[in-house]
């Protein structure tokens, strides 16, 4: 056990140059800078290194490291399994960081480690330019692209990770490197895939696409008696999807509060508005919706649609697996453990992959999830403690339910902390033995193991 008196020397040493706040259990702030997305992670460490740059993040690892204690990045604090924090280690808490510059001659972007998707879609969406992010807008931009980052211009520019041009890392060893595809192409191809097993990525810089500002999508709402014909038209319809055009389809609760069950597709289209609206024309028309939003909004606005959806503080649970097969079986068997769903913030989403994603060659980059098909989740979400059992037991139940149509492939951001056998090698397949030679060469002593943990080559 670390002697309290090193710690608080220490840090009382690197606040005589730290820029950013450095923030102990007795100190006023630390109680909800601790807090991360998830209600149910209820971590304390004994530092949160709250960085406002490279110089602080380097300082507190290095800390970390004088002291032997534990180290968890966070970003935007999203991870459902609260990896960005740590019982009793240093956090290093980037989101502070909060830079962003936008050139939009060379269509490019460079964002500090704590931006979150809201706050660059704002930015780079003043020149009417994007890049794929998350689907709410205050995941962060570091977490999510480190370990893929799927959203709703995937069909027609790929994953964020696949429009990374560099990124700025501080090393095990406390170094400060630029990994690209000029500088560094090994550890450069292990970050993008790779997540928080190389060190801390400071800077991100992405190519930006133009995208709206315009763009039309939004969500349309059966009522739930139609789940079955609803999921086989989404079925049906993805086959032939622009790659412009992503379509989600989920099993959840109105979102007027009134907690009725109802079956939903969500969609965006980021082509020119004509062929977007030609494009969606048969969601629109098919059967009989109670609400349909689907219309021209403002790319930032379709950005933060589901933000309500997702609040700061609520319990998360979450089992996720893409499927092999969405058929008749599937369907059925969805809109059956839907009906067992004991919280009115609970869902059931299918997230359609095709196009750009799914034309990269799985080696190209370390993820490996390059199939045009379905990733299937079951979200778990609630707000009441005494809810917290039927939850996850619902949670668990219906991932097992639905283990016959699923693929070997997982999407390593949503898995929670508690899977079983070693889901992380099993997750990055035949990218696996590449990614532990490359952890060996960059952080050979597992300092960074506070993530979906790959395990150095010995
Ligand atoms: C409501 C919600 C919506 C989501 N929507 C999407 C979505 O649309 N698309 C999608 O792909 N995923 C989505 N996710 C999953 C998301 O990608 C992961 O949760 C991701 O880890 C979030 O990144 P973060 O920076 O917010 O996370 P954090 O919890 O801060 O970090 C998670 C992990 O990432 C690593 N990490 C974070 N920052 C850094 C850094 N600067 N340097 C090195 N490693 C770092 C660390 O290992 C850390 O433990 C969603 C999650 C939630 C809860």
């Amino acid at each position: 056990m670390l002697p309290i008196e090193s710690l608080a020397d220490a840090a009382a040493e690197l606040a005589t140059t730290f820029r950013g706040q450095l923030l102990r259990p007795s100190d006023p702030g630390y109680e909800d800078a601790r807090k991360v997305h998830n209600g149910l992670v209820d971590k304390r460490p004994a530092l949160i290194a709250r960085c406002a740059g490279v110089a602080d993040v380097a300082g507190a690892l290095e800390l970390a490291r004088n002291l032997g204690l534990e180290v968890a990045i966070r970003g935007g604090g999203h991870n459902v399994a609260g990896r960005a924090t740590v019982d009793g280690g240093v956090v290093l808490d980037l989101s502070l960081m909060k830079g962003i510059r936008v050139d939009p001659q060379r269509k490019t972007a460079w964002a500090q480690g704590g931006v979150t998707w809201g706050e660059l879609n704002r930015e780079t969406q003043l020149h009417g330019l994007a890049v794929t992010g998350g689907v709410v807008s205050s995941t962060g931009i570091a977490g999510l692209t480190l370990g893929g980052g799927l959203g709703w211009l995937m069909g027609k520019y790929g994953l964020a990770l696949d429009n990374l041009l560099a990124v700025e890392l501080v090393t095990a060893d406390g170094k400060v490197v630029q990994a690209s595809k000029q500088q560094e192409p090994d550890l450069f191809w292990a970050l993008r895939g790779g997540g928080g097993n190389f060190g801390i990525a400071t800077g991100f810089e992405y190519a930006l696409h133009p995208v709206g500002p315009t763009v039309v999508g939004g969500p349309i709402v059966h009522p739930i008696e139609s789940a079955r014909p609803l999921l086989e038209f989404f079925r049906d319809h993805t086959r032939s999807l622009p790659d412009e055009q992503t379509l989600f389809a989920a099993l959840m609760h109105a979102p007027d509060g009134s907690g009725t069950p109802v079956a939903a597709l969500i969609t965006c289209h980021c082509g020119p508005i004509d062929a977007a609206e030609r494009a969606l024309r048969p969601i629109k028309a098919f059967a009989s919706p109670l609400m349909d939003a689907i219309g021209r909004m403002p790319y930032t606005q379709l950005n933060g649609m589901l933000d309500a959806a997702f609040p700061k503080g609520a319990f998360n649970y979450w089992k996720t697996n893409f499927l092999s097969t969405l058929n008749d079986a599937a369907i059925d068997t969805m809109i059956d453990c839907f009906a067992r769903c004991p919280t009115p913030m609970g869902q059931l989403l299918i997230e359609h992959f095709h196009g750009e994603v799914a034309r990269i060659d799985p080696s190209d980059t370390a993820f490996p999830h390059r199939r045009e098909g379905y990733n299937f989740l079951v979200l778990g979400q609630w707000t009441q403690p005494e809810g917290t059992d039927a939850c996850i037991a619902w949670t668990r139940e219906t991932y097992e339910r639905m283990q016959p149509f699923f693929a070997a492939g997982r999407y390593l951001n949503y898995l929670d902390g508690d899977e079983p056998g070693d889901p992380v090698a099993a997750a990055y397949d035949s990218n696996y033995p590449r990614l532990q030679r490359i952890k060996a060469r960059y952080d050979p002593t597992n300092v960074f193991h506070m993530n979906l943990n790959i395990r150095p080559q010995p």
